[in-house]
């Protein structure tokens, strides 16, 4: 496994790089069960796989969350090792904006909602990066996790709306045994709140209506953001204290 934190480096040894196809998952590290299943399908797709790890300041509109997000590269590097990762990218922020952030990518509509319209910047600061390092990468698959699915729309809209080259795999939530989507947030919880915390799976996915659910969640303790249903999917996010949990199923 190659591990570059130089991305001079990184252009350097891509530029030369002939093996195709190349297959790629970015990541903000304190990586899980859904990560590594990424990278699986990366692997029986791609001759060659590249996962970074970039905790992008940019999409965090909560500077605590930002603070307290883990970090732990030296055991992540051991778990993409074992799961069979060629190449790590572990950039820093100087690196990826090189111009201070002058430069954005603005989304001005499903953006707002849901997800954005609790978190203002959010998919700005994810739309950006996700182009930055696509760019940097230039994969011809790059597999996004179904669990982040307001996220993974719209870097399939941002793709198609700029014509990138590259074709977006999204892939099958990982849950706990108990249902709870797999989230490096979930280490933050108390033993009280992880054992409520899988309601939120099982509230979307038993509820009849998006107002049921709404209604069962508010009853365990959750202050809701939001339960909306759109097209085949229940989407929701839900606090335990100060942990922001996000899932979504279909119906
Ligand atoms: P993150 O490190 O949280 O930014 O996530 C990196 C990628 O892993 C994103 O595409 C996520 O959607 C995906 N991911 C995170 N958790 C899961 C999960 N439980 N199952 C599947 N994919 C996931």
């Amino acid at each position: 496994m190659k591990v570059f934190t130089s991305m001079t480096e990184w252009q350097a040894y891509r530029a030369a790089l002939k093996e195709k196809p190349l297959g790629y998952v970015p990541t903000m590290g304190a990586l899980h069960q859904g990560h590594l299943s990424l990278l699986k399908a990366s692997k029986e797709h791609s001759a060659v796989s590249i996962v970074s790890i970039f905790i992008n300041p940019t999409q965090f509109d909560d500077k605590k969350d930002f603070e307290k997000y883990p970090d732990d590269s030296g055991s992540d590097l051991e778990r993409l090792e074992s799961a069979g990762a060629d190449i790590v990218l572990l950039p820093d922020s100087a690196q990826i904006y090189r111009d201070d952030y002058r430069f954005k990518l603005t989304e001005s509509d499903f953006s707002r909602r849901l997800c954005g319209a609790h978190r203002p910047g959010h998919f700005d600061g994810v739309l950006t990066v996700v182009m930055r390092l696509l760019n940097l990468v230039r994969p011809d698959h790059a597999y996004f996790g179904e669990k982040d699915y307001q996220q993974l729309q719209l870097i399939r809209d941002m793709v198609s709306a700029f014509f990138m080259p590259v074709n977006i795999v999204a892939c099958e939530t990982v849950r706990e045994r108990d249902g709870l989507a797999m989230s490096s947030r979930n280490q933050h919880l108390d033993a009280g709140q992880r054992a409520r915390a899988a309601t939120l799976y099982a509230a979307l996915k038993h509820s009849r209506t998006a107002a049921e659910a709404r209604q069962k969640l508010a009853g365990e303790g959750f202050e809701v953001d939001y339960v909306e249903d759109i097209q085949d999917r229940r989407l929701a996010a839900a606090r335990l204290g100060s942990i922001r949990l996000i899932d979504n199923v279909e119906i």
